[in-house]
């Protein structure tokens, strides 16, 4: 068991697979992009499926997320998840991705195992996208969604970000567009992990506010908390239901005391919060011939060390070093 000191126990594996990404979404990195990860530190296929092995088999995970950069990215992603489906006690497996790619790979992962993807939608507007993402992808990303779907990736589930001034009025577009489509939309709080440091609590669009945005036009019912257990989102069934929408409340409503994540970087580090400052380095471990046990035990002892929560609000609060891209979402 990966458990920390506060008792919280981490059965919930994020993998990021590669640093690099395709669109820069202004809140993750500058339009210019960032210096990669060298090749030679980026763990290989087989040091994932090996470590990812480690979680699954020793420490019991049972949720495991590919993330980036944009996994898509990674030539050898269908290989990965084909082993991954193929670990006993088998994990449930998912995707984080911005959608391009999507229409070419939707069925080929779905057929290696894949059960669930997650695609960042933050705009219905090209203009809009265009600004935010800097690349004009914004027709890949829905005819992406509509592959998930149609590949049986369901629920297909959205994950949008609004700013102030920039897309803060399409929360209702965004909703509408994916209720007729059947995708399940949830908000989530920008979090201070752009590269450039350029996130302002004060810029930040509020849980509040895009509930009450929200409520303008759809009647929402907070949904059973009991059901939401230690996932993010606080859920809100849509006039009456059986539609529903999410909101992560990632800053203003933290859920670090339900928190049951842990995180494996592309370059082979133990990460224990999203927002952590120290990591444990599994890869020098693995490639100076450590054994599956040596393994467990750091990764175990990586856990123990979480802190309570982000601590965003605290006057002490330090932004980790490394971007979101390079950590994993
Ligand atoms: S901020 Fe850290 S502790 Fe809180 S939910 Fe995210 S990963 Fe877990």
């Amino acid at each position: 068991m990966l458990r920390d000191s506060f008792g919280r126990v981490a059965t919930d594996l994020r993998v990021s697979l590669t640093d690099r990404c395709n669109l820069r979404c202004s809140y993750c990195m500058p339009p210019e992009g960032l210096d990669w990860l060298p090749r030679p530190e980026l763990l290989s296929a087989d040091e994932i499926v090996r470590l990812v092995a480690v979680g699954v088999g020793r420490l019991g995970v049972t949720e495991v997320r590919y993330t980036g950069g944009e996994p898509l990215l990674r030539r050898e992603l269908t290989d990965i998840v084909a082993r991954t489906a193929a670990l006993r006690p088998r994990p449930r497996i998912s995707l984080t991705t911005n959608g391009i790619g999507l229409v070419r790979l939707a069925a080929p992962l779905a057929e290696a195992g894949l059960d669930r993807v997650n695609v960042s939608l933050d705009t219905l507007e090209p203009e809009t996208f265009r600004r935010l993402a800097h690349r004009d992808r914004l027709t890949d990303v829905l005819d992406g969604l509509a592959s998930a779907g149609a590949a049986g990736l369901r629920p297909v589930k959205v994950n949008a970000v609004l700013m102030r001034g920039v897309n803060d009025r399409e929360a209702v577009p965004l909703l509408r567009y994916c209720l007729e489509r059947g995708y399940e939309l949830r908000f989530i709080e920008q979090m201070p992990l752009d590269a450039q440091h350029g996130w302002r609590r004060e810029n930040m669009v509020t849980a509040e506010e895009i509930l009450a945005r929200l409520r303008e036009e759809f009647a929402l019912t907070e949904a059973d908390p009991a059901e939401r257990g230690s996932a993010p989102a606080e859920l809100f069934s849509i006039d009456g239901g059986p539609a529903r929408v999410g909101v992560i409340g990632s800053v203003t409503r933290p859920f670090c005391g339900a928190c049951d994540r842990v995180r494996l970087t592309a370059d082979g580090q133990i990460r224990n919060c999203l927002f952590a400052t120290e990591e444990s380095d599994l890869r020098t471990a693995m490639r100076s011939g450590a054994g599956d046990d040596e393994l467990a035990e750091r990764w175990r002892a990586a856990v123990r060390t979480k802190k309570a929560g982000h601590g965003i609000d605290d006057r002490s609060f330090l932004q980790p070093s490394r971007p979101m891209s390079a950590i994993g979402g």
